[in-house]
């Protein structure tokens, strides 16, 4: 059967970038990935500027630090000198200001004393050094330089450099679109109380917020009934996002229709099984369609409910981070030490909850006590999901594991 790390590569190789599509640059472009170099329009910052509140001086005049100026001017941020320093002379500066012609160093408020009107007395501990708390002109930035590359993830900081180089829009890699599609015959909404032999969809919202969190834009379809007909009309559907999450429907009994459907409208499985616990019947599929863009892709993920939770961190938000643009799309998983002696005993790679914690000499992990598949509860106390290897296994207190947050 197809490892876990085989089936997250086949699932890479088919989900490349979503074609990048002019996109402004407010509240929905925050974590997309930028499609494009971005150069400054001009230097920056644009003239010599004060880094400080106080005097632009010479620093010719102060070679002992000490000394009596002439204030000739005042500047604030925002407005510009009209008097070129002289020998002797000073102009008041606020933080930002442009810096006099003539001068060559600001002397910080603090180290000043007025004597009058127009005379300052100045008291730096050291000689003033020319270029002392100016940025020169063109230091952040020359017009023309790369300032952010393509990849770049659009966070706060992004936004404030794209602005400063006066970008209100980028070309960017679109948030991708979502269909979840829960099926079988024995669900009902969770507004509803179920009748015998019924139990209320749980997965569809659950999937939805793991959309969420991984950088996609959801759509829930209604729930599907194990009926070829009905199942066809909402895959139909469904094929219109980016990409179509199935859960239930995949595994072999007599009503999981699921793989047989998606044959029919022409979606190719890559895979139908990973050899892992819990989500052993997993379904990964796409179907062509036209632009350079990746094809349609389609996860048939089982039912029961940490194996479509489980199944959707280790393969589907991969291929979202890969549709969005990333470069690097995880997961991550990271060695962690076992708390206490956990025996184990499974016949495949598993997937068990646990509570990780970082601590100063590294991942410490703590399985909780959980029932399988089905127990999502157990969940609740846990944060990561730790990995025993398949085998009968006596696992002490200190061994390493791989670990998978969950958050
Ligand atoms: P299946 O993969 O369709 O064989 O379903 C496996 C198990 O998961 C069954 O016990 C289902 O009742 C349960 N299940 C299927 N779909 C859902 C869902 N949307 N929400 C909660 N449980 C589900
Ligand atoms: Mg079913």
């Amino acid at each position: 059967m197809l490892s876990v790390a085989a089936a997250q590569e086949i699932v890479l190789q088919h989900a490349g970038p979503l074609p990048a599509v002019p996109t402004p640059l407010d509240a929905s472009a925050v974590g997309l990935v930028l499609a494009e170099d971005v150069a400054a329009d001009l230097d920056l910052p644009p003239f010599d500027k004060a880094l400080m509140d106080g005097y632009a001086v010479r620093a010719g005049d102060l070679a002992s630090g000490v000394g009596t100026l002439t204030v000739i001017e005042e500047v604030v941020a925002g407005k510009v000198p009209s008097k070129r320093v002289e020998r002797g002379e000073a102009t008041r500066v606020m933080t930002g200001a442009p810096m006099p012609q003539g001068a060559d160093a600001v002397v910080m408020i603090e180290r000043t004393k007025m004597l009058d009107e127009r005379r300052v007395q100045i008291e730096e501990v050291k000689p003033a050094a020319s270029g002392q708390n100016v940025l020169a002109r063109g230091r952040e930035m020359r017009r023309g330089e790369v300032v952010l590359s393509a990849g770049a993830v659009l966070r706060p900081q992004e936004f404030g450099l794209l602005a400063g180089v006066g970008r209100t829009a980028v070309k960017a890699h679109p948030t991708p679109s979502v269909a979840i599609l829960s099926t079988g015959d024995e669900l009902v909404d969770a507004s509803e109380t179920p009748g015998p032999g019924q139990i209320r969809n749980g997965n569809g919202v659950m999937l939805l917020a793991q959309i969420v969190r991984a950088g996609g834009r959801p759509q829930l379809l209604p729930i599907g009934r194990d009926r070829p007909d009905h199942l066809r009309a909402l895959m139909t559907e469904g094929l219109r996002s980016d990409v179509l999450v199935l859960s239930g429907g995949v595994s072999a009994g007599k009503l999981d229709l699921v793989p047989g459907v998606l044959a029919e409208l022409g979606i190719q499985a890559h895979f139908h099984k990973v050899a892992m616990k819990p989500g052993k019947p997993v379904l990964f599929g796409t179907r062509p369609r036209g632009g350079d863009g990746p094809p349609t892709l389609v996860f048939g993920l089982p039912g029961n409910p940490v194996s479509s939770l489980v199944c959707f961190e280790l393969f589907v938000r991969p291929a979202l981070n890969r549709l969005r643009g990333l470069a690097e799309p995880g997961p991550i998983l990271v060695p962690a030490t076992l708390d206490e002696d956990f025996p184990y005993r499974t016949d495949r790679p598993t997937y068990h909850p646990a509570v990780l914690r970082l601590t100063e000499t590294g991942y410490r992990i703590r399985p909780v006590p959980w029932f399988g598949s089905q127990d999502l509860r157990g969940l609740g106390r846990a944060n990561a999901f730790v990995v025993f290897p398949e085998g009968d296994h006596a696992h002490r207190a200190g061994q390493v594991f791989p670990a998978l947050r969950v958050e």
